[in-house]
């Protein structure tokens, strides 16, 4: 095992998911072994990795109750090597208030990930778009915290909220939580303002900030409609050299 990364920010939108489907798909073609957690109700990490999320019969709801075991709940991807999934659906919003009544509810995931984590290379964990009990669980389950920021004008909006959240489960649950660093998303080099959104947080956010600034490319935006990730749908696009760029860097920080 090497890391396991929740990919955060409680911002919509800001290309969480297609950096949890891409960056695994690529560690994955670098020959690590993944594990990808959709730990969102809105399941799109599962579809877009090519499962009908309504037909599933474990997923990480009935996981968390107790309802299967890790390996139930466990699917191998069909077009990817080397790439796992613990899928969602909406059924998993309804584990927000039963974990209410859980003892150690913040423990629930990593418990579930200690039994296999030595299976994988990596665990990417896909976070909800907000701070609620999923996003605790994926935060006290990880070693780091991936920040994906839109190259937009409200880019900065909630992150010290985020940050702030970080170090509460850091202070209390997990010592070990870092941040990971901050991955710029949607990057369009025609505009200024991307430009300028880049600059300005690099300014303002005492974060590491990764090299790699993955572009608004349209296969990005295509790929989960096909169900595969964007390195099988179009391994030569800028957005599969990107995340394959993106891959490298995260393999290369650990080795730091
Ligand atoms: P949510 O908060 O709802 O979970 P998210 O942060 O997971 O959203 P994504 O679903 O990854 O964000 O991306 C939002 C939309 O933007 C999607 O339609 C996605 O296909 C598109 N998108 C993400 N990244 C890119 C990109 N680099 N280029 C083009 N489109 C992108
Ligand atoms: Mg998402």
């Amino acid at each position: 095992m090497e890391r396991i990364i929740a990919i955060a920010n409680q911002k919509g939108g800001v290309g969480k998911t297609t950096t949890a489907i891409n960056l695994s798909s690529c560690l994955a073609e670098l020959n690590k072994k993944v594990l990808v957690i959709d730990a969102d109700p809105q399941g799109n990490t599962t579809s877009g990795l090519g499962y009908e999320k309504d037909n599933l019969e474990y997923t990480l709801y009935e996981l968390i109750l107790g309802e299967c075991s890790v390996y139930d709940c466990t699917l191998e991807n069909d077009f990817v090597d080397n790439l796992d999934i613990w899928p969602s659906n909406i059924n998993l919003s309804g584990a927000e208030i039963e974990l209410l009544n859980i003892e150690d509810r913040e423990y629930i995931l990593k418990n579930a990930v200690e039994e296999i984590k030595e299976l994988y290379d990596y665990v990417i964990i896909d976070c909800p778009p907000s701070l609620n009990m999923l996003t605790v669980n994926a935060m006290t389950t990880a070693d780091s915290v991936l920040v994906p920021i839109q190259c937009e004008y409200y880019a900065l909006e909630g992150l010290s909220q985020l940050i702030h959240t970080v170090n509460l489960v850091k202070e209390r649950l997990n010592p070990k939580l870092e941040i990971e660093g901050v991955v710029f998303t949607m990057y369009d080099a025609r505009t200024n303002l991307s430009l300028q959104v880049v600059e300005n947080v690099k300014n303002n956010l005492d974060q590491k900030i990764y090299k790699t600034i993955i572009p608004r490319n349209v296969r990005l935006a295509e790929a989960p409609s096909y169900g595969v990730p964007v390195n099988i749908y179009d391994p030569k696009s800028t957005g599969a050299e990107s995340y394959r760029m993106l891959a490298e860097e995260v393999i290369k920080k650990g080795a730091e």
